[in-house]
């Protein structure tokens, strides 16, 4: 690992001054950064230690909740707030990592972590988000668990997040504060596609700091009708090979408002839009949910390795929507 200075932030000013300097990174949980910096991905010259600020409340805010950048992922999922109003939310938290990375691990670190592409952690190999230029070492190898929408000539790699998924489908706003002052990033904004700069992996400036999330009061509109299912190669420490966060608004077996967003397929969380649009206003039932997952998965693009993605996310759109229209419960 390359030296590097450390500086613990006692508040949020003084951590957005310290930041400024180059090749500065902010420290949450660590447990995506610090990885990253042993493997040699990741070699910032100072790292800002954030823990000491005061962003881990999880409030309520205009019917809605304001979670804390710095909440813990284990402390967002069991909050009874966030149970009740938005289980979409703790289902996702939970089906990541483990216990102990989960109480680690923060919600700001959480949209920032990083892709699992093997090339990207292996510096022996080509990859353009580590090293632009260098070439890709997926699109020339081994590629099962890539990208099979939005991806470009230089990059294929997915997004491992769970909890993003869930957020992208409930349409949270992600706040951040800056030298510039305070803005907010629409969640579906928040994420980029890789286009020809695949090393931004956000639209957060690097000089700026997550400070909370806000998921709106019209979102618990889904919370009886939700499910957060995501397929992996094991049943837990493992990321999503296709995951899929379905929200229903029913209404006597007529779906009012539907919200489907996919993870494991994409560099950012995938809503599938043409889905929402055909399951709103039909009946809650198989067939509906067959052609809206024909719909979703309409212009992917495989490469030799991931085509199973294909099947396997029509099939876990069915699953998922099915079991969020039984009110949750497994069927
Ligand atoms: C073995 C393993 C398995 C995992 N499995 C899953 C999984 O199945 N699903 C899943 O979703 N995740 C999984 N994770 C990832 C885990 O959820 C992330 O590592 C974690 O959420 C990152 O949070 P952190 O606070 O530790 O971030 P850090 O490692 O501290 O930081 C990550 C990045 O975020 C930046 N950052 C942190 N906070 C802020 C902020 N407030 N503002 C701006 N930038 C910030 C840092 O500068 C850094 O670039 C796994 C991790 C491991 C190690
Ligand atoms: S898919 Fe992206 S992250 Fe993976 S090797 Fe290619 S450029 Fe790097």
């Amino acid at each position: 690992m390359k030296p590097f200075a450390y500086t613990r932030a006692g508040n949020q000013q003084a951590a957005l001054q310290a930041i400024v300097q180059n090749g500065a990174k902010f420290l949450a949980g660590g447990t995506n950064l610090i990885d990253l910096m042993k493997d040699n991905v990741e070699q910032p010259a100072r790292l800002v230690d954030i823990n000491r600020l005061e962003l881990t409340q999880i409030v309520e805010r205009e019917g809605g909740l304001r979670l804390g950048a710095l909440a813990k992922n284990s402390d967002t999922a069991n909050h009874r707030l966030v149970r009740e109003r938005y289980p979409l939310i703790s289902q996702a938290i939970l089906a990541g990592a483990s216990p102990q990375l989960r109480n680690a691990a923060t919600n700001g670190g959480n949209l920032m972590q990083r892709t699992r592409c093997y090339y990207f952690y292996d510096v022996a190999m080509p990859c353009n988000k580590r090293q632009p230029g260098s070439g890709c070492g997926a699109l020339e190898g081994f590629s099962r668990i890539h990208a099979i929408f939005g991806a470009s000539q230089q990059c294929i790699a997915t997004h491992p997040s769970d909890m993003c998924v869930a957020l992208a489908a409930l349409d949270a706003v992600v706040r951040v504060e800056g030298p510039q002052g305070a803005r907010t990033i629409p969640f579906a904004d928040f994420h980029r596609l890789p286009g020809d700069t695949p090393q931004i992996d956000t639209n957060l400036r690097r000089d700026e700091l997550i400070t909370a999330i806000d998921v709106p009061a019209s979102a618990a509109k889904f919370s009886t009708n939700s499910y957060y299912l995501k397929v992996r190669d094991r049943a837990s420490y493992a990321f999503a090979l296709v995951s899929v966060a379905a929200a229903l608004d029913i209404s006597n077996g007529t779906i009012r408002e539907a919200r489907v967003a996919l993870g494991g397929v994409a560099h950012k969380p995938w809503r599938a839009t043409k889905a929402e649009q055909i399951l709103n206003g039909q009946r809650a039932d198989e067939a509906t949910f067959r052609r809206a997952a024909e719909a979703a998965m309409q212009g992917a693009q495989r490469t030799e390795h991931n085509r199973f993605k294909i099947e396997l996310g029509r099939r876990a759109i069915v699953r998922a929507l099915t079991i969020a229209a039984n009110n949750g419960r497994l069927v």
